[in-house]
């Protein structure tokens, strides 16, 4: 019998006690987003609300689909000297011309106000520290994972951990996290032959991807505790995870649901390193 990882109620607790611990009074999320990809509306969306349940304000700074270069790195210079923002994000996907300076632009992030800690310097305090409260800024999602595995009590030392996907933002940050907390841990791409032959032998099976169905209950062992990271729009115009969910669940001891898995403690994860900054 299978268990949720249930992170929309996990998200409402820790939500919960930042309102009431009032930690939040005086921060303030920015969000940059560019062009009007549908998707990313109502992420953005989600991340507003969550910081409107909290004391955490919100400020949204839109440039248009035809944005240069130039002007996104000149938005991204003036929130890193404006202290009336605590923190910033770049809203992902960027408009396909802008796709290809997507390093430069995370880069020019001042790593102090890079609330999605996707910042190289970010990412390298991750390898080289093994406790996430010495990191500046810690990768959101793969925080998010990482508290909503602890809240369940799943292990990870000498267990298998399987992730499937090496962005520098979902992947390779959690695949480290997983290693510093003593797990054996393989990363797989879309070059890996027999995935599924890698896949079996998951304790911890962690999916970002973006392709619906890429995991099917063939492919995972019984008790498999699985993370499935992945966001797609199936042909009804669902959100849907990289997981067959209802056929790989019956063979899972843990499960997250998507939505209402990963993306809300993605959302905490965010609220969470703006309240570590200084505002200095
Ligand atoms: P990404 O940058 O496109 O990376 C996808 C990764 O999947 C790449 O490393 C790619 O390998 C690998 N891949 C592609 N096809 C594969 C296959 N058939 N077998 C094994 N690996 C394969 O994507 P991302 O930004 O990491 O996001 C992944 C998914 O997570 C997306 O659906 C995104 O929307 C979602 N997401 C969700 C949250 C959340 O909060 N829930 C946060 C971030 C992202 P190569 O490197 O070889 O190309």
């Amino acid at each position: 019998m299978y268990q949720i990882l249930d992170g929309k109620k996990l998200r409402n607790k820790i939500i919960k006690e930042i309102e009431t611990s009032e930690t939040g009074k005086g921060k303030t999320l920015g969000v940059i987003s560019v062009g009007n990809n549908k998707a990313s509306q109502t992420y953005i969306k989600n991340k507003e609300r969550s910081c409107e349940k909290t004391s955490i304000g919100f400020k949204r700074f839109n440039l248009l689909e035809s944005a240069s270069k130039k002007e996104l790195l000149s938005l991204i210079s003036e929130l890193n000297n404006n202290n009336q923002i605590s923190g910033f994000i770049l809203q992902l996907p960027l408009p396909d011309k802008l796709k290809k300076f997507q390093n430069e632009f995370i880069s020019a992030i001042n790593p102090k106000k890079d609330a999605d800690g996707f910042h190289p310097f970010n990412i390298g305090s991750v390898i080289a520290s093994q406790k996430l409260e010495d990191v500046v800024m810690v990768p959101a999602t793969s925080k998010g994972i990482i508290r909503l595995l602890d809240e369940y009590n799943v292990e990870y030392v000498s267990k298998r951990v399987v992730v499937v996907g090496r962005s520098n933002i979902v992947g390779k940050p959690i695949a480290i996290m997983m290693i510093n907390r003593g797990a054996t841990v393989t990363v797989c791409n879309s070059k890996t032959k027999n995935l599924s032959a890698i896949t079996r032998h998951a304790d911890i099976l962690i999916v970002a991807v973006g392709k619906e169905k890429l995991i099917t209950a063939d492919m995972v062992k019984s008790g498999v505790v699985i993370v499935d990271v992945g966001m797609n729009r199936n042909i009804n115009g669902k959100i849907v995870g990289d997981v067959d969910f209802d056929n790989v669940k019956e063979k899972a001891s843990f499960i997250t649901p998507v939505p209402g898995g990963v993306g809300p403690m993605t959302v905490v994860s965010l609220l969470e390193n703006i309240i570590k900054t200084s505002n200095s």
